[in-house]
Protein backbone atom coordinates (compact mmCIF):
# COMPACT_ATOMS: atom_id res chain seq x y z
CA UNK A 1 0.00 0.00 0.00
CA UNK A 2 1.40 3.53 -1.11
CA UNK A 3 0.73 6.19 1.67
CA UNK A 4 0.52 9.97 0.85
CA UNK A 5 4.07 11.12 2.23
CA UNK A 6 5.86 14.53 1.29
CA UNK A 7 7.77 13.25 -1.55
CA UNK A 8 4.18 12.11 -3.41
CA UNK A 9 2.82 15.39 -2.43
CA UNK A 10 6.20 16.98 -4.25
CA UNK A 11 5.42 14.75 -7.44
CA UNK A 12 2.07 15.75 -7.91
CA UNK A 13 2.50 19.73 -7.14
CA UNK A 14 0.03 21.04 -9.45
CA UNK A 15 -1.87 18.40 -10.48
CA UNK A 16 -5.55 17.52 -9.41
CA UNK A 17 -6.12 15.33 -6.65
CA UNK A 18 -9.21 12.94 -6.40
CA UNK A 19 -9.76 12.71 -2.78
CA UNK A 20 -12.04 10.21 -1.54
CA UNK A 21 -13.52 11.50 1.91
CA UNK A 22 -15.36 10.26 4.53
CA UNK A 23 -18.76 12.69 4.27
CA UNK A 24 -21.05 11.17 6.05
CA UNK A 25 -21.94 13.21 8.45
CA UNK A 26 -25.73 14.56 9.02
CA UNK A 27 -26.18 18.63 9.29
CA UNK A 28 -26.14 18.51 13.17
CA UNK A 29 -22.88 16.16 14.12
CA UNK A 30 -20.92 18.51 11.55
CA UNK A 31 -19.38 20.97 14.36
CA UNK A 32 -17.25 18.27 16.11
CA UNK A 33 -16.74 16.04 13.72
CA UNK A 34 -13.74 13.49 13.97
CA UNK A 35 -14.16 12.37 10.23
CA UNK A 36 -14.50 15.76 8.89
CA UNK A 37 -12.02 17.26 11.03
CA UNK A 38 -9.97 14.17 9.73
CA UNK A 39 -10.96 15.22 6.21
CA UNK A 40 -10.12 19.04 5.99
CA UNK A 41 -6.48 18.03 7.54
CA UNK A 42 -6.20 16.49 4.55
CA UNK A 43 -7.37 18.88 2.03
CA UNK A 44 -4.81 21.86 3.65
CA UNK A 45 -2.06 19.38 3.57
CA UNK A 46 -2.43 19.21 -0.15
CA UNK A 47 -3.48 22.37 -1.05
CA UNK A 48 -0.68 23.85 1.01
CA UNK A 49 1.44 21.39 -1.02
CA UNK A 50 0.09 23.29 -4.33
CA UNK A 51 -2.28 20.30 -5.08
CA UNK A 52 -5.61 20.68 -6.51
CA UNK A 53 -8.14 18.86 -4.82
CA UNK A 54 -11.67 17.59 -6.28
CA UNK A 55 -13.39 15.87 -3.17
CA UNK A 56 -16.05 12.99 -3.38
CA UNK A 57 -17.79 10.96 -1.00
CA UNK A 58 -21.27 10.24 -0.59
CA UNK A 59 -23.96 10.92 2.80
CA UNK A 60 -26.44 8.27 4.14
CA UNK A 61 -28.87 6.17 1.42
CA UNK A 62 -30.21 8.64 -1.14
CA UNK A 63 -34.18 7.02 -2.63
CA UNK A 64 -33.29 8.77 -5.54
CA UNK A 65 -31.14 11.64 -7.23
CA UNK A 66 -31.86 14.60 -6.23
CA UNK A 67 -33.18 13.62 -2.82
CA UNK A 68 -32.54 16.74 -1.18
CA UNK A 69 -32.04 15.91 2.82
CA UNK A 70 -28.78 14.12 1.20
CA UNK A 71 -27.24 16.85 -0.95
CA UNK A 72 -24.07 18.07 -0.17
CA UNK A 73 -25.20 21.67 -0.53
CA UNK A 74 -24.87 22.72 2.85
CA UNK A 75 -21.76 20.47 3.64
CA UNK A 76 -20.07 22.71 0.37
CA UNK A 77 -20.90 25.97 2.53
CA UNK A 78 -19.96 24.24 5.67
CA UNK A 79 -16.36 23.44 4.50
CA UNK A 80 -16.00 26.18 2.36
CA UNK A 81 -16.60 28.24 5.31
CA UNK A 82 -14.02 25.90 8.04
CA UNK A 83 -11.20 25.59 5.35
CA UNK A 84 -11.69 29.37 4.25
CA UNK A 85 -11.67 28.10 0.85
CA UNK A 86 -13.98 28.88 -2.17
CA UNK A 87 -15.22 25.72 -3.18
CA UNK A 88 -16.70 25.14 -6.34
CA UNK A 89 -19.60 22.73 -5.68
CA UNK A 90 -20.88 20.62 -8.97
CA UNK A 91 -24.76 19.65 -8.69
CA UNK A 92 -24.23 16.61 -11.32
CA UNK A 93 -22.38 13.84 -12.16
CA UNK A 94 -21.34 14.43 -15.68
CA UNK A 95 -17.89 13.57 -15.00
CA UNK A 96 -16.47 14.62 -18.47
CA UNK A 97 -17.77 18.26 -17.84
CA UNK A 98 -16.66 18.30 -14.47
CA UNK A 99 -13.16 17.23 -15.46
CA UNK A 100 -12.92 20.02 -18.21
CA UNK A 101 -13.90 22.51 -15.88
CA UNK A 102 -11.52 21.48 -13.11
CA UNK A 103 -8.55 21.94 -15.67
CA UNK A 104 -10.23 25.33 -16.81
CA UNK A 105 -11.56 27.24 -13.55
CA UNK A 106 -8.68 28.46 -11.35
CA UNK A 107 -10.05 27.26 -7.88
CA UNK A 108 -7.97 25.21 -6.06
CA UNK A 109 -10.80 23.04 -4.51
CA UNK A 110 -13.90 21.25 -6.09
CA UNK A 111 -16.80 18.86 -4.37
CA UNK A 112 -18.79 16.19 -6.29
CA UNK A 113 -22.92 16.07 -5.35
CA UNK A 114 -23.24 13.06 -3.11
CA UNK A 115 -22.11 9.77 -5.32
CA UNK A 116 -24.98 7.39 -4.04
CA UNK A 117 -26.96 9.73 -6.69
CA UNK A 118 -26.21 7.44 -8.86
CA UNK A 119 -26.10 3.61 -8.63
CA UNK A 120 -23.25 3.57 -10.62
CA UNK A 121 -21.25 4.06 -7.01
CA UNK A 122 -22.67 1.40 -4.72
CA UNK A 123 -23.21 -0.70 -8.13
CA UNK A 124 -18.61 -0.53 -8.38
CA UNK A 125 -19.48 -0.15 -12.16
CA UNK A 126 -16.96 0.13 -13.73
CA UNK A 127 -17.76 2.74 -16.76
CA UNK A 128 -18.60 5.21 -13.47
CA UNK A 129 -15.58 4.45 -11.93
CA UNK A 130 -13.51 4.99 -14.88
CA UNK A 131 -15.15 8.07 -15.68
CA UNK A 132 -14.82 9.42 -11.55
CA UNK A 133 -11.01 8.56 -12.49
CA UNK A 134 -10.91 10.56 -15.28
CA UNK A 135 -11.33 13.82 -13.29
CA UNK A 136 -8.02 13.78 -10.71
CA UNK A 137 -4.17 13.08 -11.75
CA UNK A 138 -4.12 10.66 -8.42
CA UNK A 139 -6.12 9.00 -5.64
CA UNK A 140 -6.50 9.24 -2.23
CA UNK A 141 -8.68 7.61 -0.15
CA UNK A 142 -9.33 9.42 3.43
CA UNK A 143 -12.67 7.75 4.39
CA UNK A 144 -11.54 4.89 6.78
CA UNK A 145 -15.14 5.02 7.76
CA UNK A 146 -16.64 3.14 4.70
CA UNK A 147 -13.67 1.38 3.51
CA UNK A 148 -15.76 -2.08 4.10
CA UNK A 149 -17.52 -1.47 1.10
CA UNK A 150 -16.57 -2.39 -2.43
CA UNK A 151 -18.05 1.12 -3.77
CA UNK A 152 -16.59 2.32 -6.95
CA UNK A 153 -15.12 5.57 -5.14
CA UNK A 154 -13.29 3.06 -3.12
CA UNK A 155 -12.38 0.22 -5.01
CA UNK A 156 -13.32 0.73 -8.74
CA UNK A 157 -11.47 4.28 -9.03
CA UNK A 158 -7.80 2.39 -7.64
CA UNK A 159 -7.76 0.44 -10.99
CA UNK A 160 -7.14 3.61 -13.32
CA UNK A 161 -5.29 6.14 -10.86
CA UNK A 162 -1.99 6.11 -8.83
CA UNK A 163 -3.55 5.87 -5.47
CA UNK A 164 -2.93 6.54 -1.88
CA UNK A 165 -4.42 5.69 1.54
CA UNK A 166 -4.53 9.36 3.26
CA UNK A 167 -2.63 10.25 6.35
CA UNK A 168 -6.00 9.75 8.91
CA UNK A 169 -6.41 5.87 6.90
CA UNK A 170 -3.11 4.97 7.41
CA UNK A 171 -3.32 6.40 10.97
CA UNK A 172 -6.34 3.81 11.57
CA UNK A 173 -5.17 0.75 10.25
CA UNK A 174 -1.45 1.42 12.24
CA UNK A 175 -3.25 1.59 15.62
CA UNK A 176 -6.22 -1.37 14.73
CA UNK A 177 -3.40 -3.27 13.70
CA UNK A 178 -1.12 -2.55 16.72
CA UNK A 179 -4.52 -3.65 19.24
CA UNK A 180 -5.11 -7.03 17.05
CA UNK A 181 -1.69 -7.75 17.72
CA UNK A 182 -1.02 -6.98 21.32
CA UNK A 183 -1.14 -9.72 24.10
CA UNK A 184 -0.54 -7.59 26.96
CA UNK A 185 -3.18 -8.72 30.06
CA UNK A 186 -5.93 -7.88 31.57
CA UNK A 187 -7.31 -7.44 27.83
CA UNK A 188 -11.04 -5.85 28.42
CA UNK A 189 -13.32 -5.67 25.35
CA UNK A 190 -16.45 -3.35 26.10
CA UNK A 191 -19.07 -3.98 23.56
CA UNK A 192 -23.17 -2.37 23.82
CA UNK A 193 -24.92 -0.58 21.70
CA UNK A 194 -27.84 -1.70 19.67
CA UNK A 195 -27.20 -4.80 17.83
CA UNK A 196 -25.35 -8.13 18.70
CA UNK A 197 -24.91 -9.01 15.19
CA UNK A 198 -22.78 -6.53 14.67
CA UNK A 199 -20.58 -6.62 17.12
CA UNK A 200 -20.15 -10.37 17.58
CA UNK A 201 -17.53 -10.78 14.90
CA UNK A 202 -15.21 -9.03 17.18
CA UNK A 203 -15.94 -10.97 20.29
CA UNK A 204 -15.44 -14.07 17.74
CA UNK A 205 -12.15 -12.81 17.01
CA UNK A 206 -11.20 -11.99 20.14
CA UNK A 207 -11.91 -15.03 21.78
CA UNK A 208 -9.95 -16.77 23.89
CA UNK A 209 -7.58 -14.10 24.25
CA UNK A 210 -9.54 -11.67 25.88
CA UNK A 211 -9.94 -12.12 29.75
CA UNK A 212 -13.26 -10.11 30.23
CA UNK A 213 -16.35 -8.94 27.58
CA UNK A 214 -17.85 -6.49 29.43
CA UNK A 215 -21.56 -5.80 28.17
CA UNK A 216 -23.70 -3.84 27.93
CA UNK A 217 -27.08 -1.97 25.75
CA UNK A 218 -28.52 -4.60 23.05
CA UNK A 219 -25.60 -7.32 23.25
CA UNK A 220 -26.09 -7.39 27.11
CA UNK A 221 -30.02 -7.96 26.70
CA UNK A 222 -29.49 -10.22 24.27
CA UNK A 223 -26.79 -12.63 26.16
CA UNK A 224 -29.32 -12.45 29.27
CA UNK A 225 -31.90 -13.56 26.94
CA UNK A 226 -29.99 -16.70 25.70
CA UNK A 227 -29.35 -17.15 29.43
CA UNK A 228 -33.41 -17.63 29.85
CA UNK A 229 -33.75 -14.34 31.77
CA UNK A 230 -37.13 -12.88 30.55
CA UNK A 231 -35.94 -9.26 28.99
CA UNK A 232 -39.82 -8.25 28.76
CA UNK A 233 -39.50 -5.21 25.94
CA UNK A 234 -35.98 -4.86 25.70
CA UNK A 235 -34.02 -4.33 22.51
CA UNK A 236 -32.94 -7.85 22.00
CA UNK A 237 -32.24 -9.55 19.20
CA UNK A 238 -33.90 -13.06 19.09
CA UNK A 239 -32.52 -13.67 15.93
CA UNK A 240 -29.18 -14.25 17.35
CA UNK A 241 -29.69 -16.35 20.37
CA UNK A 242 -28.94 -19.96 19.29
CA UNK A 243 -25.52 -18.20 18.19
CA UNK A 244 -25.07 -16.37 21.37
CA UNK A 245 -26.04 -19.16 24.04
CA UNK A 246 -22.22 -20.47 23.04
CA UNK A 247 -20.68 -17.25 24.84
CA UNK A 248 -23.42 -16.27 27.25
CA UNK A 249 -22.04 -18.99 29.87
CA UNK A 250 -19.01 -18.42 29.55
CA UNK A 251 -16.98 -17.12 32.72
CA UNK A 252 -15.15 -14.79 30.59
CA UNK A 253 -18.37 -12.65 29.61
CA UNK A 254 -19.39 -10.24 32.09
CA UNK A 255 -23.23 -9.40 31.92
CA UNK A 256 -24.89 -6.91 34.02
CA UNK A 257 -26.23 -7.61 37.56
CA UNK A 258 -28.89 -4.66 38.00
CA UNK A 259 -30.44 -2.27 35.52
CA UNK A 260 -32.32 0.86 34.52
CA UNK A 261 -35.74 0.20 33.43
CA UNK A 262 -38.44 2.25 31.70
CA UNK A 263 -41.90 -0.20 31.92
CA UNK A 264 -40.66 -3.27 30.63
CA UNK A 265 -37.86 -2.27 28.90
CA UNK A 266 -33.91 -1.94 29.99
CA UNK A 267 -32.19 0.73 28.94
CA UNK A 268 -29.45 1.41 31.02
CA UNK A 269 -26.69 -0.44 32.93
CA UNK A 270 -27.34 -0.48 36.83
CA UNK A 271 -25.06 1.10 39.82
CA UNK A 272 -23.70 -2.04 40.83
CA UNK A 273 -23.07 -3.36 37.48
CA UNK A 274 -21.12 0.22 36.73
CA UNK A 275 -19.00 -0.26 39.55
CA UNK A 276 -17.99 -3.91 38.72
CA UNK A 277 -17.08 -2.74 35.21
CA UNK A 278 -15.43 0.83 35.83
CA UNK A 279 -12.88 -1.69 38.81
CA UNK A 280 -12.29 -3.91 36.05
CA UNK A 281 -11.43 -1.55 33.58
CA UNK A 282 -9.16 0.41 36.15
CA UNK A 283 -7.27 -2.44 36.26
CA UNK A 284 -7.01 -3.03 32.10
CA UNK A 285 -3.86 -3.05 30.08
CA UNK A 286 -5.64 -3.56 26.98
CA UNK A 287 -9.32 -2.13 26.12
CA UNK A 288 -11.18 -2.02 23.06
CA UNK A 289 -14.83 -0.22 23.50
CA UNK A 290 -17.67 -0.24 20.48
CA UNK A 291 -21.04 0.71 21.72
CA UNK A 292 -22.80 3.05 24.80
CA UNK A 293 -23.99 0.83 27.57
CA UNK A 294 -27.26 2.08 27.38
CA UNK A 295 -30.03 4.79 25.70
CA UNK A 296 -27.43 7.41 26.68
CA UNK A 297 -29.63 10.29 24.56
CA UNK A 298 -32.51 9.46 27.20
CA UNK A 299 -31.97 11.30 30.36
CA UNK A 300 -31.95 8.97 32.93
CA UNK A 301 -30.26 6.29 30.87
CA UNK A 302 -26.91 7.56 30.57
CA UNK A 303 -25.13 6.84 33.69
CA UNK A 304 -23.30 3.34 32.75
CA UNK A 305 -22.10 5.22 29.36
CA UNK A 306 -20.46 8.41 31.28
CA UNK A 307 -19.15 6.06 34.08
CA UNK A 308 -17.46 4.37 31.63
CA UNK A 309 -15.79 6.95 29.56
CA UNK A 310 -14.71 8.28 32.91
CA UNK A 311 -12.67 4.94 33.72
CA UNK A 312 -11.44 4.62 30.33
CA UNK A 313 -9.67 8.19 29.96
CA UNK A 314 -8.36 7.61 33.66
CA UNK A 315 -6.63 4.75 32.53
CA UNK A 316 -3.48 6.17 31.38
CA UNK A 317 -1.82 2.57 31.36
CA UNK A 318 -3.67 0.77 29.06
CA UNK A 319 -3.67 1.02 24.84
CA UNK A 320 -7.09 1.62 24.01
CA UNK A 321 -9.14 2.03 20.73
CA UNK A 322 -12.30 3.29 21.24
CA UNK A 323 -14.79 3.64 18.07
CA UNK A 324 -18.48 3.94 16.65
CA UNK A 325 -20.63 6.68 15.72
CA UNK A 326 -22.90 6.55 18.98
CA UNK A 327 -19.99 5.64 20.97
CA UNK A 328 -17.84 8.70 20.02
CA UNK A 329 -21.09 10.71 20.29
CA UNK A 330 -21.62 9.81 23.63
CA UNK A 331 -18.52 11.20 24.61
CA UNK A 332 -20.31 14.57 24.94
CA UNK A 333 -21.59 13.40 28.33
CA UNK A 334 -18.78 14.47 29.85
CA UNK A 335 -19.63 18.08 29.83
CA UNK A 336 -16.68 18.99 32.82
CA UNK A 337 -13.09 19.63 31.15
CA UNK A 338 -11.45 15.85 29.71
CA UNK A 339 -8.75 15.73 28.09
CA UNK A 340 -7.86 13.27 25.42
CA UNK A 341 -5.11 10.98 26.81
CA UNK A 342 -2.51 9.88 24.40
CA UNK A 343 -3.02 6.21 24.99
CA UNK A 344 -6.42 6.18 23.81
CA UNK A 345 -7.07 6.33 20.19
CA UNK A 346 -10.38 7.33 18.70
CA UNK A 347 -11.60 5.63 15.47
CA UNK A 348 -13.51 7.49 13.01
CA UNK A 349 -14.74 3.91 11.37
CA UNK A 350 -17.98 2.74 13.28
CA UNK A 351 -18.64 -0.71 10.68
CA UNK A 352 -15.22 -0.78 8.71
CA UNK A 353 -13.59 -0.78 12.68
CA UNK A 354 -15.80 -3.81 13.76
CA UNK A 355 -14.85 -5.31 10.28
CA UNK A 356 -11.55 -5.05 10.96
CA UNK A 357 -10.92 -6.05 14.26
CA UNK A 358 -13.77 -8.95 13.11
CA UNK A 359 -10.52 -9.89 11.10
CA UNK A 360 -12.08 -9.12 7.87
CA UNK A 361 -10.00 -7.65 5.02
CA UNK A 362 -11.66 -4.01 3.86
CA UNK A 363 -12.44 -3.53 0.26
CA UNK A 364 -11.18 0.15 -0.11
CA UNK A 365 -8.22 -0.45 1.80
CA UNK A 366 -7.11 -3.72 -0.23
CA UNK A 367 -7.65 -2.09 -3.61
CA UNK A 368 -4.61 0.42 -2.32
CA UNK A 369 -2.42 -2.77 -2.51
P1 LIG B 1 -22.10 2.60 17.68
O1 LIG B 1 -22.65 3.59 16.69
O2 LIG B 1 -21.21 3.23 18.71
O3 LIG B 1 -21.49 1.40 17.03
P2 LIG B 1 -24.65 1.34 17.92
O4 LIG B 1 -25.08 2.02 16.68
O5 LIG B 1 -24.46 -0.13 17.91
O6 LIG B 1 -23.32 2.04 18.52
O7 LIG B 1 -25.71 1.61 19.08
C1 LIG B 1 -25.99 2.89 19.59
C2 LIG B 1 -27.44 2.99 19.98
O8 LIG B 1 -27.78 1.94 20.85
C3 LIG B 1 -27.72 4.27 20.72
O9 LIG B 1 -28.61 5.05 19.95
C4 LIG B 1 -28.37 3.82 22.03
O10 LIG B 1 -29.48 4.58 22.40
C5 LIG B 1 -28.79 2.42 21.71
N1 LIG B 1 -28.89 1.60 22.92
C6 LIG B 1 -27.92 1.33 23.81
N2 LIG B 1 -28.39 0.57 24.80
C7 LIG B 1 -29.69 0.36 24.56
C8 LIG B 1 -30.74 -0.33 25.21
N3 LIG B 1 -30.53 -0.98 26.36
N4 LIG B 1 -31.95 -0.35 24.65
C9 LIG B 1 -32.19 0.32 23.50
N5 LIG B 1 -31.25 0.98 22.82
C10 LIG B 1 -30.02 1.02 23.34
MG1 LIG C 1 -24.42 3.63 15.51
Amino acid sequence: MRILTPKVLKQYKGKVCLLRADLDVPDRERKNSLRLQAVMETVRLLLSNGVRVVLIGHLGRPAFFGDKKYSFHSMSKFLSQELMEPIRFSSEHNFKNIKKEVRSAPARLFLIENLRYSSGEENNDKEFAKELASIGDFYVNEAFGVSHRAHASLSGVTRFLPSFAGPHLNKELVELGKIMKRRVKPFVVIIGGAKISDKLGVIKNFWGRTDKFLLGGGPANTMLAAEGVPMGDSLVDYNSLDEVKKYAFSPDVILPTDVEMKGTKVLDIGPETTKEYVKIIRGAKTIIWSGPMGMFEKKGFEEGTQAVWKAVLANKKAHTVVGGGDTLASLKLLTTHYELPTNLFLSTGGGAMLEFLSGKKLPGVEALK
